[in-house]
């Protein structure tokens, strides 16, 4: 729910509640739902935020001729080409944040092209 802090605003806990599942909505899928009342407060002095939606930017920052975008992305072709020859890429670091399938499907689609790459090199 939220983190807090002390007077000198250093993080001294977080605030949660417990969820679970409702009742279907009308496509059948259940979501997360607050428990009334389940609110509790974990006593901690760090708090690490692990949901990352964006590129981890050590790729980019460290080789050269890789074109990406202004949010951190690597530019593809729709194979998965980058503009260095030889490296692919797909998932979430080219389409930003996304889901599993679409990155499955851009690692078959850039695994097709790196044997087509190698076979005519
Ligand atoms: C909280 C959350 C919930 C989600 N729920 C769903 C869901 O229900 N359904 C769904 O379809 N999708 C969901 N997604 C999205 C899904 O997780 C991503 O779309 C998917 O994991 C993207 O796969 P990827 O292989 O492109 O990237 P990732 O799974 O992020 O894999 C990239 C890997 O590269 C590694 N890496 C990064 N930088 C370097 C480096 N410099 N050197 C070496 N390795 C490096 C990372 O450690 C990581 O293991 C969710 C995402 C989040 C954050």
């Amino acid at each position: 729910m939220r983190i807090l802090g002390d007077e000198n605003l250093f993080v001294k806990g977080i605030e949660c509640v417990r969820m679970e599942l409702g009742e279907p909505d009308a496509s059948g899928r259940r979501r997360p739902v607050t428990v009334e009342g389940s609110e509790f407060t974990i006593d901690v002095d760090c708090v690490i935020m692990a949901i990352g939606t964006s590129p981890n930017p050590l790729i980019r920052t460290t080789t050269p001729g890789l074109d990406c975008e202004s949010w951190g992305g690597i530019k593809t072709g729709e194979e998965g080409a980058t503009s260095r020859p030889g490296v692919f890429a797909g998932g979430d670091t080219v389409t930003g944040a996304a889901t599993v399938i679409l990155a499955m499907g851009a690692g078959k689609t850039a695994a097709a092209a790196i044997d087509e790459y190698i076979k005519n090199k």
